[in-house]
């Protein structure tokens, strides 16, 4: 029998790489060993505190009914708590916190709450796709602002066109930056701000990344911009911060009315977030100190390995201290998808090419430190010989 996918499902843009995973599934069936550094997920185990509390709390036949779509309220109030100790950001925890089944969910579901067929969503390119996707899922418009190096991948809101700002919606960003690893301040965020109030546009802020950084310039959140809560939200997530990419929990905090009608959406297509991993976030959140000091130290040994890498071999990259990624450019003569290939052939070492992210994502390759030092080390050490 044949099935039609939806006109949705077949508006997805091909897909670009499926050569090189050809060529990676034939070197493994060969045995040779590839190493990838294609991947953002953290290769550091969860925490055993808060493992320990999932499977106390998966115990408690209290939790194995439908949680509600708008959280616990212990999981609220932990949000809320983090986000004071954090970020100095006071949240209600009853109107403007939701838990998300990790925060991609949340990227996707906005656009269906608010986005008609029609209207624009503004997303950067390059960025996380499911921004580009989710909206084109909904039925709009993806309007793309480009990220430059030249503006430390930041952009001018204000050069966006007037009429495209005022069709639109809602607008994403993601600060720090997947895949630049750019981290922006908070006058950018105050602009944004501006532009949204003047343009009645959503703002939905993607801090997926708030709290993997080196150093005392610590990422901020959207809600530290004055009058930050009266356009948009903020998304994150416990996946990156605290190793908890599999257990599906993040959350949206911020406008009320926002939240709200995202929680409308939800109850229609989800019944929320399994209570037991809620009370483990809230371990996680309670100590946030302790986790985040761990892995950024990790992070910030492996970052400082790919530095000195690519600085032997003469390789350019925007010099960052947050996110997992170190955002490199190719050098001249090759593309994105040319240079990776290369590295793939004569190293069996995988990068993404930038190009994956948009096509101002084109000229870079992103190289993940989600892997264990050894293995990061050969794989550095391969890149070297064969450049
Ligand atoms: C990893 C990532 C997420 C998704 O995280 P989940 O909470 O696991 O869904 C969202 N945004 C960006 C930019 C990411 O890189």
């Amino acid at each position: 029998m044949q099935f039609e996918e939806s006109e949705r499902l077949k508006m997805l843009p091909p897909y670009l790489f499926a050569e090189m995973d050809e060529i990676i599934n034939r070197k493994k069936e060969k045995g040779l060993d590839v190493i990838s550094l294609g991947i953002g997920d953290p290769d550091i185990p969860t925490s055993n505190d808060i493992i320990e509390v999932l499977c106390r709390e998966a115990n408690n036949p209290e939790n194995h009914r439908y949680p509600s779509s708008y959280g616990l309220k212990i999981f609220n109030e932990a949000v809320s708590r983090f986000y004071y100790e954090r970020f100095n950001v006071t949240l209600n925890p009853d109107r403007e916190v939701i838990p998300l089944i990790g925060s991609k969910e949340g990227i996707a579901n906005i656009a269906y709450t608010f986005i008609n067929p029609g209207d624009y969503a503004i997303i950067t390119s390059p960025s996380y796709l499911v921004y580009k996707i989710g909206t084109m899922f909904a039925g709009g418009i993806p309007y793309t602002i480009p990220l430059e190096e030249k503006n430390n991948f930041l952009f001018n809101i204000n050069d966006i066109d007037s009429e495209i700002a005022k069709k639109a919606k809602i607008l994403y960003i993601n600060y720090p930056n997947n895949p630049t690893s750019a981290v922006c301040d908070i006058n950018f965020f105050e602009k944004i701000v501006d532009f949204a109030e003047k343009n009645k546009i959503i703002i939905c802020h993607d801090n997926a990344y708030s709290d993997t950084y080196w150093g005392n310039n610590k990422p901020m959140s959207f809600l530290n911009a004055g009058g930050a809560k009266y356009v948009g939200i903020e998304l994150n997530s416990l996946s990156k911060t605290f190793n908890m990419t599999g257990w599906r929990i993040g959350y949206a905090v911020g406008n009320e009315e926002i939240i709200r009608s995202l929680g409308k959406y939800k109850t229609n297509v989800d019944s929320g977030v399994f209570n037991a991993i809620q009370y483990a976030a809230v371990k996680a959140l309670e100590n946030y100190r302790k986790h985040t000091e761990y892995n950024n130290k990790i992070y910030n040994k492996r970052r400082e390995m790919v530095k000195k890498a690519l600085d032997d071999i003469g390789i350019d990259y925007y010099n960052s201290n947050a996110t997992i990624y170190v955002w490199a450019k190719v050098p001249q003569g090759f593309t994105s998808e040319s240079f990776s290939k290369m590295i793939l052939d004569r190293a069996n070492v995988v990068v993404t090419p930038g190009s994956a992210f948009g096509e101002y994502g084109e000229g870079y390759i992103r190289i993940s430190l989600t892997i264990t030092d050894s293995r990061l080390e050969e794989a550095l050490n391969r890149i070297r010989n064969v450049l």
